[in-house]
């Protein structure tokens, strides 16, 4: 937190006038913008690791809300998602501060890896981050105290780990009323709930007072731009919901569901070796006993072959793209719905097929 902000809950903030943004080296006053360099850590080499921020100070009041991505070095869609804000929205009109951090992982993203290059630590377990830790907890504190403290609210954009996908969805405690406002106003069809594993940022941000999302959206290794816009939507909404663009309306996706509990939801393991043949793709809607995918042995032999049936009727919102497993690897990731939220996707569904064949 600012020093003369560190008392006041969240969104009281749009009352501070002439508020400047500031972090360890620098500050970025009401209605200007800067691109910054900012060095996390040292290489073997003694050359600094740099993390690129920007930060882009509206010139009327507002929250601080920071979009961060590539804290999994692979994992490309939400850069395109950052940067887009970042560098092609007119933000004349924007009310309060946006933090930028379209790549987090610097030396994961410079060797296309999930992970810090470094005993493969993950930088999304790493915060807070300390200082006077390891090499990840030390690049964690310096992005964390720096430009996710200072904020009022954050998305942290994520794809699927490699080799296999996820329909955009957020993740939250949705229980916890502002991130429930914020989870809701990115207007995904799919929420899941639940606080997250400690060390990732959402957790970590939120229990620090910045109450954050996580969006899933895709794979790893590639820029779908589908995906791309439909989270720019999101970003645009969730603006217009927390006043940053008060003249913008609040997007409704058509229909929502927002997974509690943990019956409502399963991963779907592998229980034998094999070469997988899935039947349904991301965001397939399945019903109860359908067979999503059959697992063979190399010689496709009759009798080895696993059928591996849906256990009830829902939406895959994560899903194998490697058809290759061990057993205990996942297959699909599988979501319940209620039959209202199940009448209403059918009925967008049938929307899309009928135009997409005029
Ligand atoms: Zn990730």
């Amino acid at each position: 937190m600012n020093d003369d902000s560190s008392d006041e809950p969240p969104d009281e903030r749009t009352d501070v006038d002439d508020e400047a943004f500031t972090y360890n080296g620098g500050r970025v006053d009401p209605g200007e913008s800067a691109n910054i360099r900012y060095s996390i850590s040292e290489t073997y080499l003694g050359d600094p690791v740099k993390i690129p921020v920007t930060v882009i100070n509206g010139s009327k009041p507002g929250p601080t809300v920071f979009l961060s991505a590539a804290a999994h070095g692979d994992e490309l869609n939400g850069i395109e998602v950052v940067r887009e804000v970042a560098h092609d929205w007119d933000h004349s009109e924007l009310h309060g501060t946006l933090v930028c951090l379209p790549v987090m992982n610097v030396p994961g993203f410079l060797a296309q890896e999930r992970y810090l290059p470094i005993y493969d630590r993950d930088l999304n377990r790493s915060f807070p981050g300390r200082e006077g830790s390891t090499s990840a907890r030390r690049m964690a504190n310096r992005i964390f105290t720096n430009f996710i403290e200072p904020c009022d609210l954050g998305i942290d954009f994520h794809t699927s780990t490699r080799g296999r996908t996820n329909m955009l969805h957020v993740r939250a405690s949705v229980d916890d009323p502002t991130v429930g406002r914020l989870a809701k106003a990115f207007s995904s069809n799919v929420i899941i709930g639940g606080e997250g594993p400690s060390g990732t940022l959402r957790r970590e941000a939120t229990e620090a007072g910045v109450p954050t999302i996580t969006v899933e959206m895709g794979e790893a290794h590639r820029f779908q731009r589908p995906l791309i816009d439909r989270a720019l939507t999101g970003v645009a909404s969730v603006l217009a919901e927390f006043g940053c663009h008060p003249e913008s309306s609040v997007h409704w996706p058509g229909w929502r569901t927002i997974i509690r509990d943990e019956d409502e939801k399963t991963w779907l393991r592998a229980d034998a070796g094999g070469i997988v043949d899935m039947k349904r793709g991301r965001g397939a809607l399945v019903e109860e006993d359908e067979v999503i995918c059959t697992i063979t042995n190399p010689f496709k032999e009759d009798d080895d072959i696993v059928t591996v049936d849906a256990p009830f009727t829902g939406l895959i919102v994560g899903v194998l793209e490697n058809p290759v497993v061990y057993p205990g690897n996942p297959l699909c990731h599988l979501v319940g719905l209620s039959s209202d939220t199940l009448t209403a996707l059918e009925r967008e569904r049938t929307m899309e097929r009928s135009q997409s064949e005029l």
